[in-house]
């Protein structure tokens, strides 16, 4: 079969690799008819996310048909349409009985400590063959495969083998409420996806804080509050539009990778007020250097803002993805301000079944963030242009049909 494969820093190819097989009872095999790319492949492409082993197929969000099953796998029939859940989980550990999938004690091959299992990643996360590909092993394939109900498109449903539950995740981590004022740190499809999840929980004000026009163009599409870093100060915006509270929720959908705000015309004509809050903004650039996080080095952007802009005693639920060893957080701030924090990987065996009845009965569509429809041949092309940034590049379809 063809697959998206991993060879070295910079170096992936689109190649033949040999069919994967049902190996144990509670695999499955699925054939892919939609992949995507997500910003998290690019971490791997480009090293800022270290460890991939040579040879790992990518990807790791796919909807399929079942090909083959293992005799333990006893929920589903050769022919069904399922959406594959990123993360790996057993089902029957007693994290994944508590919902907490992410951290299933079983999956990860590496120990019950080695953090959360997933699809196309990192050595240290299994390493499992990933999903950009014409088929797939699924490992646990009773709890890592979720039927798709009539009436939900491909289309619909790659967008909940990741990114939607995950956004949703944001937004229960971030404990929002009806009435809540909410701001989304970074419009990617993740953050996209969060404040319409914020909305749907609700969340009675979305606002969302991006430099990037298209995207703040398709936040505004669903009617969230858009605020332009890179043309003002989203913490003195934040706080301006809340008549000086600041935030009940902030959901950092951003992580490690952030762009800087771009220097502004003040730098350049003197305006000291300006320039000093400009320099506040650009600083902190990270400190990924050679795809390795600097310990004690400048501390990310996003996570200074959601401190910053959140009301006092207000709630931060961090989505955005830091590397294990990132140990840089304005603590002293948000403890003097009586926040509370809560930070991971989304479980998203807990959400999947969940949001695709709401797609199913139309109560959400979260389609608006699919900006690229991409085929498998074309792929390495389509990551190219994804890692280039170009205008509009939101999220990238891989269609196998
Ligand atoms: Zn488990």
């Amino acid at each position: 079969m063809k697959a998206v494969v991993w060879h070295d820093v910079g170096k992936i190819a689109l190649e033949q690799v040999p069919d994967p097989a049902v190996r144990g009872p509670q695999d499955a095999v699925v054939r892919i008819t939609t992949s995507a790319i997500c910003g998290t492949d690019l971490h791997f492409a480009r090293g800022t996310v270290p460890g991939m082993r040579p040879g790992t197929v990518l990807g790791h969000e796919a909807v399929g048909v079942v090909e083959e099953l293992g005799t333990q796998v006893r929920n589903f029939n050769p022919g069904d349409r399922v959406v594959v859940c990123s993360t790996i989980a057993c089902g029957h550990c007693v994290y994944c009985r508590a919902g907490y999938f992410a951290q299933c004690d079983v999956a990860n091959p590496n120990g019950p400590n080695a953090g959360t299992a997933y699809f196309g990643g990192p050595a240290a996360t299994g390493p499992f063959d990933g999903l950009q590909a014409e088929f797939a092993r699924i490992p646990y394939a009773h709890t890592g495969m979720v039927a798709i109900p009539p009436g939900v498109t491909d289309e619909q449903a790659i967008l909940i083998s990741d990114i939607f539950p995950t956004g949703w995740f944001g937004a229960r981590l971030a404990q929002v409420r009806s009435g809540d004022v909410v701001v989304v740190l970074g419009a990617g499809p993740v953050g996209q996806l969060a404040a319409l999840s914020a909305r749907m929980q609700g969340a009675g004000r979305v606002l969302i804080v991006d430099g990037n026009a298209d995207r703040l163009e398709t936040a505004r599409l669903q009617n969230a509050e858009t605020i332009d870093f890179n043309a003002e100060d989203p913490v003195e915006v934040v706080r301006e539009l809340t008549g000086g509270v600041g935030a009940d929720r902030v959901i950092e959908a951003v992580g490690v990778d952030a762009e800087s705000p771009k220097a502004g015309p003040a730098a350049r004509d003197g305006d000291q007020a300006a320039f000093e809050r400009e320099r506040r903004q650009v600083a902190p650039r990270t400190g990924v250097e050679d795809g390795h996080w600097v310990p004690g080095d400048a501390p990310s952007q996003a996570l200074r803002w959601a401190v910053e802009m959140a009301a006092k005693a207000g709630t931060i639920g961090i989505i955005g993805v830091y590397p294990s060893n990132f140990d840089s957080f304005p603590l002293g701030m948000a403890m003097n301000r009586n926040l509370t924090i809560q930070a991971g990987n989304c479980h998203h065996r807990h959400y999947v079944p969940g949001l695709l009845s709401k797609v199913a009965t139309g109560a959400a569509d979260p389609t608006t963030i699919l900006t690229q429809h991409e085929e498998l041949p074309t792929a390495i092309a389509a990551y190219e242009a994804f890692d280039r940034r170009e205008p509009g590049w939101t999220k990238v379809s891989l269609e196998l049909m």
